[in-house]
């Protein structure tokens, strides 16, 4: 049943019945258990209480009292910690138990709720724990994007495979004796690793019972963790305590943690929060039925006050009691502008090195006004706010698809695979960070903090297999080369620098297109593709070396409004940047065609630091001036130093 949104959006509901100040959820002491649960169309709500998180009957049920603004309360002088509990709402629509959308955890599948003292589940030394401060602004970050089971399934060595705790795992090899898992992020140089959703999905069966996989875009508790990926999902502490150990061993290992949220819809229509409040936290048409703006069967109200205020308790939830570094939007566009910036402003006043990105467009067609919409043609709208790493930042689909060719035609080419020509101007506008529509492109940026600059992420084909489709006679090898003239334009440009985990060592899912529900064994990362001497080990030495020339010359982590830029573009498809930084001057010349091309350097005396397959942070050449020689599908990098 669905209210029309003309009664939660009349002034009196509003003033009446919402409450944005509320504290909701459980508060538990030594001595006392408080419950609040905002549920204005209730005519009775009851806490029932249960001494398992699944399968045994219940213990107890208590009414709870009508209190101000819609709320429903009860106190107990006692504390109930370990108990698992649900309510029972009876609205117009009936009588039906939820979780409450608030609860920090559940037992396996995540039926009921648990309480839980939060303080019982930090990690030995979780007081000494914070946030990462490895960026001063967005630019500076490098994104690594991964899935909890994608991570360690193939990891022999590990004790956990697929679950948080492989993270946590210090010293794993692979067959042939190369650095796997923990140790392989640190060595590679990134910044953040960015999780696909961590957040409790109801797509797989915690219970491993039936052996299943998603990639978890299917959210059903909000602020719990997912069961699948803890050692012990029946006991909701055991996946919060496991969560906030992977966290903290990816601090200690100097990396940031990104978490993938998905605030847009719900798994199914039949969610706690419409349980508890049927109606109001989705947006529906004028004749009624859902908005599908998410393609998966429904899309939330973030305009509406308490879904806003629920999206960001949520957040701030996650990145206090987790110490979260970063979040990632999806389908962004379907939030509107005022929850983002309001997000944005309150995740940056605890951490103003927090990244906050998502995806610009949505998954269908959604009745929120396109004025309205966290897009990434209203990401022009959002300022950055002064002492912050950034602001909110998009995907940017143009240099994506510019450099591979469109990721929805299989077979259509991009830069690096066929099409130079075609797509030059592409990429000048991603190493641009997009803060130049370039007067052919659908939007663009206020500042290169707000590109997130990137060839794949866990969505369509790998890069791998985008290349191998659009060049079906070419050998690894070669693929390896238009990875590398790709990964140069990434990592040279400005903007915020992103991979999918695995895009590095030629990850290939056997060309699905589409792999959320396929078997581990298709997204896994193949571990034992590092091998000495190999193209996938080589490749991963050559991201390695962008990342740390990167992270080493402050010219490319600029914003645009703080350089000088200037580009050429050839008749045949080369691209030359060249951005000044004081007294730097950087060029990155990017040569797609099969055969070398020549290019005179600005005057000036150079040193080379990527040459074909070769990158670092340390000269491979010196003195270099004049007419140089590109060689054929590669990129190359100099830089002067007046
Ligand atoms: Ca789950």
């Amino acid at each position: 049943m669905i209210y029309p949104g003309a009664l939660f959006d009349t002034e009196e509901f509003i003033g009446k019945y919402t409450c944005p100040q509320g504290q909701f959820g459980i508060a538990v002491t030594g001595d006392s258990t408080d419950f609040r649960l905002w549920a204005p169309t209730a005519s009775r709500v009851e806490l029932v209480l249960y001494p398992t998180g699944n399968d045994t009957p219940e213990i107890a049920r208590y009414e709870m009292y009508p209190a101000e603004q819609g709320t429903w309360y009860l106190h107990f002088d006692s504390c109930l910690a370990g108990m698992y509990y649900t309510y029972s709402v009876t609205t117009m629509a009936g009588t039906v138990e939820a979780v409450d959308p608030y609860a920090v955890t559940t037992g396996v599948n995540g039926r009921r709720g648990m309480i839980l003292r939060l303080s019982d589940t930090d990690p030995e030394g979780w007081d000494r724990d914070t946030y990462v401060q490895n960026i001063d602004t967005y630019c500076d970050s490098v994104i690594w994007e991964v899935h909890v089971a994608d991570f360690s399934a193939a990891i022999n060595a590990s004790k956990y495979p697929g679950k948080y705790m492989a993270f946590t795992e210090k010293g794993l090899r692979n067959s042939y004796g190369k650095a796997v898992g923990l140790d392989y992020l640190q060595n590679l140089g990134i910044t953040h690793v960015h999780f696909q959703p961590l957040a409790d999905y109801g797509s797989v069966d915690e219970t491993g019972i039936k052996v299943q996989y998603n990639w978890g875009y299917d959210p059903t508790n909000y602020n719990v963790p997912e069961g699948s990926y803890s050692t012990d999902p029946y006991h909701g502490e055991v996946r919060v305590k496991e969560l906030k150990s992977m966290v903290q061993a990816l601090h200690q290992a100097g990396i940031g943690v990104v978490m993938d949220v998905v605030y847009n819809h719900t798994y199914s229509k039949d969610s706690n929060l419409n349980r508890v409040v049927p109606g109001y936290y989705y947006r529906s048409t004028q004749s009624g039925v859902y908005s599908d703006g998410s393609g998966c069967g429904n899309e939330t109200a973030s305009d509406r006050v308490m879904f806003r205020k629920y999206m960001l308790d949520s957040i701030l939830y996650w990145q206090r009691e987790y110490h979260i570094d970063g979040f990632r939007f999806d389908l962004m566009a379907l939030h509107d502008l005022e929850t983002i910036k309001e997000i944005e402003e309150a995740v940056h006043a605890v951490n103003p090195r927090a990244l906050i990105y998502g995806e610009g467009w949505t998954g269908g067609l959604s009745v929120l006004a396109e004025d309205e919409r966290a897009s990434r043609e209203n990401i022009i709208k959002i300022e950055t706010t002064e002492g912050t790493a950034g602001s909110v930042a998009i995907f940017n689909d143009i240099i994506r698809d510019s450099l591979k060719g469109n990721n929805f035609r299989l077979d259509a080419g991009g830069y690096v695979n066929g099409r130079a020509c075609d797509h030059a101007t592409g990429v000048v506008f991603g190493m641009m960070g997009a803060t130049d529509s370039m007067g052919c492109f659908s939007f663009n940026t206020n500042s290169a903090l707000q590109s997130i600059n990137y060839m794949c992420c866990h969505d369509n084909l790998t890069l791998r297999d985008k290349l191998q489709i659009t060049n079906p006679r070419a050998t690894d090898a070669q693929i390896a080369a238009m990875c590398r003239v790709g990964a140069v334009a990434i990592f040279t440009g400005l903007g915020i620098p992103f991979m999918l985990g695995g895009e590095e060592m030629l990850r290939t899912k056997g060309g699905h297109f589409n792999s959320y529900n396929a078997p581990i064994e298709v997204n896994r990362l193949d571990w034992d593709k590092l091998r000495s001497g190999s193209t996938c080990q080589r490749l991963s030495e050559f991201y390695r070396g962008l990342i740390a020339l990167r992270r080493s010359q402050p010219v490319f982590r600029q914003d645009a409004c703080d350089v000088d830029i200037d580009y050429d573009i050839s008749p045949n498809g080369m691209v030359a940047m060249k951005i000044k930084w004081r007294n730097t001057l950087a060029v990155t010349i990017l040569n797609p065609t099969d055969s070398p091309v020549e290019y005179t350097l600005p005057a000036g005396d150079f040193d080379q630091f990527v040459a074909r397959d070769r990158s670092g942070n340390i000269p491979i050449n010196t003195g270099i001036s004049g007419i140089i020689s590109v060689k054929a599908m590669s990129g190359e990098v100099y830089i002067c130093r007046e």
